[in-house]
């Protein structure tokens, strides 16, 4: 829907802090006006006292399981989910069947999706064709086409490959997207492979996997002068490696899955799959480790890898079921309960992870909330609280780890240009008919 709408006493972010209460007037896209006491009778009244309205967040690390995987999650669910969960921009990975690794692929996508009530959809094309690992796919092509990124969503084993991968997409200025796992080290195990899986009898997963693998394309990124974004980083070591090449001039960015920073490997004692992840969890140092990253900046944004998975998928023995948590719709109060509400992280450093960095990794313009700016901003009310539940969920997917946990804050909105969606554009919408 687009109509004028007049949020009335929200507390808005300015950069290094919240305004006090001040009123927006959003019309055609733009932040019409800001200011105190602001009426229009025009426009429909969103009651906002004690909300915050944040810079529009990005994931830059998700799974919408069209085309392919519909049974999973569809663009139309996944778009939605993305939009309640606060995000204004999603990255959709290319893991799809048949995969995107062709301009009508992604030029399909996006038309599909400019049709579709929920977060912008941005696009990691694949790198190599049919996602393979053998062959570069036509990278020009797809960064004509208004592809973001260019990755496999899978690690990359050829180190020639990715190093051409590196030179051709530095010429077409994208980053590229890289898996930090070595499948030949971590293939076949199911957990990190420390005392907490060895003690549950779980096959294990070394953290050399990930170090090798973020050793080798921060090393070939230095050599080629290619922008690298490390997806998946889960063990300290690193994040420390990573803040050494940074110090160097080597043009890396990186990224850690929510989960990571609020959840270790001792969690898995239950054998929930809903834990089983990949990178897997990690022990509890790590993930101090990868939240100092964050804080410090070495580690660039956070990312919900929202991986949707069926029940009938996850109800399976720990060993066989698939990898993955969906995290759209939680991951926002999740960070505000467990890292912003107990002082662990600012709202600036949050602010900074999901919504100043990610954007500039994915090539959009800065999001300011100021008179005659676009709209690009997410509604959270911190004071309202529930349970998890996952059955009320846009998306089709059901797998968090965190369900039945008690959060504080609500997502309850987002505007994008001219489109406003999540739950109090819905009941506006009610009250208006
Ligand atoms: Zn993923």
């Amino acid at each position: 829907m687009s109509c004028k709408v007049l949020v009335k006493g929200v507390a808005v972010w300015q950069g290094d802090g919240f305004s006090g209460a001040v009123d927006l007037l959003i019309d055609e896209g733009r932040i019409a006006r800001m200011g105190k006491g602001l009426s229009d009778p025009s426009a429909v009244e969103i009651r906002a006292e004690d909300w915050l309205a944040l810079p529009g967040l990005v994931d830059l690390h998700a799974h919408l399981g069209e085309p392919g995987h519909e049974e999973r999650e569809s663009l139309d669910t996944g778009l939605a989910a993305a939009a309640w969960g606060g995000f204004t921009h999603v990255v959709a990975m290319p893991d799809t069947q048949p995969p995107v690794d062709t301009e009508s692929a992604v030029q399909y996508l996006k038309e599909r999706a400019s049709r579709i009530r929920g977060a912008r959809l941005l696009i990691c094309a694949a790198l190599t064709k049919e996602r393979s690992g053998m062959e570069l796919a036509e990278l020009a092509h797809l960064a004509a086409a208004g592809a973001c990124a260019l990755g496999d969503a899978a690690p990359v084993e050829d180190p020639a490959l990715m190093r051409r991968a590196l030179q051709y997409a530095s010429m077409l200025e994208l980053p590229v997207f890289a898996q930090a796992a070595d499948a030949r080290l971590s293939g076949g195990g199911v957990a990190h492979e420390g005392s907490a899986g060895h003690w549950l009898g779980l096959p294990g997963i070394p953290a050399s996997a990930e170090w090798i693998a973020v050793a080798r394309e921060l090393l070939l990124a230095e050599e080629t002068g290619g922008r690298v974004h490390l997806q998946g980083v889960s063990t300290g070591r690193s994040v420390q490696l990573i803040r050494e090449a940074k110090r160097r001039g080597v043009r890396v960015t990186a990224e850690v899955g929510f989960y990571h920073l609020l959840l270790d490997d001792e969690a898995l004692a239950d054998y929930d799959t809903r834990k089983k992840l990949m990178p897997p969890l990690r022990p509890r140092a790590d993930g101090e480790a990868l939240l100092e990253g964050v804080l410090d900046g070495t580690v660039d944004c956070i990312v919900t890898d929202h991986t949707p998975c069926t029940p009938e998928e996850k109800d399976a023995e720990f060993d066989v079921a698939p990898f993955g948590a969906a995290g759209l719709e939680v991951a926002l109060p999740a960070l505000y309960s467990r890292l912003v509400a107990t002082g662990k992280v600012s709202w600036a450093a949050l602010i900074e992870a999901l919504s100043a960095r990610p954007r500039r990794i994915a090539g959009l313009g800065e999001a300011r909330i100021a008179e005659g700016a676009p709209c690009d901003l997410t509604l959270f009310a911190p004071g309202e609280s529930g349970s998890v539940d996952p059955s009320r969920w846009r998306s089709k997917a059901r797998n968090t780890p965190l369900a039945g946990e008690r959060l504080y804050g609500r997502v309850k909105g987002i505007a994008v240009g001219r489109r406003l969606c999540g739950p109090c554009f819905e009941e506006l919408e009610e009250v208006a008919g």
